[in-house]
């Protein structure tokens, strides 16, 4: 291997962070800097599923309605990665735990570089980023912007919202707030009849030659 980036991926899934929030003291007299803890990505994912009110990491609170129901979003992304990381266990011969995801992926990776064949590793590194990002997501929202050409799909006909409200079907750019440049961002329509979705620098560039070939025909 010629670098780390694998086991950063393991580590941005299965070790808790710090992050230092300033607070102000009671007697508002001065600030003082706190070291919050926040668990494993994997271990938030798996907390999401059941919110208990107190655990709530992101700093939005869940209304009083919507709290001790079961998340299924939170669910489905749960059991997909279940799924997939008891999968990368079976191939490396190990069996995991899919009650302990943080444990079972170390278990995993310790078993992976065990190994002498490394072609694969980058696309086990695209798989823990593609997790790290679906659960990031939950909690910080990605940085988006309006790509400025409407969807070379769906056309340019503005949608309408269940509640009957009417939206520009313009293609909006999403990327993960934590990552600053573009090479994991996506350009999506959000036309929910069509969400199509480019993912990627090369699938964007293909989508700019294409909507300026449609400028150049139009
Ligand atoms: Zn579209």
């Amino acid at each position: 291997m010629t670098d780390n980036r694998l086991l950063d991926a393991v580590d941005a899934l299965t070790k808790p962070t710090v992050d230092n929030v300033k607070q102000t003291t009671d007697d508002g007299t001065y600030i003082r800097t706190v070291p919050v803890e926040h668990p494993p990505l994997l271990q938030q994912l798996a907390d999401a599923v059941l919110p208990s009110g107190s655990n709530d990491h992101g700093g939005q609170s869940a209304s009083a309605s919507s709290r001790n129901v079961l998340d299924s979003t939170a669910l489905y992304d749960l059991l997909l990665i279940q799924k997939q990381l008891l999968d990368m266990c079976s191939w490396v011969n190990i069996v995991g735990d899919r009650r302990d995801l943080p444990c079972t992926l170390r278990k995993w990776y310790a078993a992976y570089i065990g190994r002498a064949d490394f072609d694969s590793e980058q696309w086990y590194l695209g798989q823990l980023r593609r997790w790290a990002d679906q659960i990031r997501a939950r909690t910080e929202p990605p940085k988006t912007f309006e790509a400025g050409y409407p969807c070379p799909i769906c056309g340019p006909t503005p949608w309408v919202d269940t509640d009957g409200e009417r939206h520009p079907n313009m293609l909006i750019v999403e990327y993960p707030r934590h990552e600053p440049d573009l090479t994991r961002a996506r350009t999506i329509c959000k036309n929910p009849n069509c969400k199509a979705e480019w993912v990627g620098v090369g699938a964007i560039a293909e989508l700019g030659d294409e909507l300026k070939e449609r400028e150049v025909t139009a």
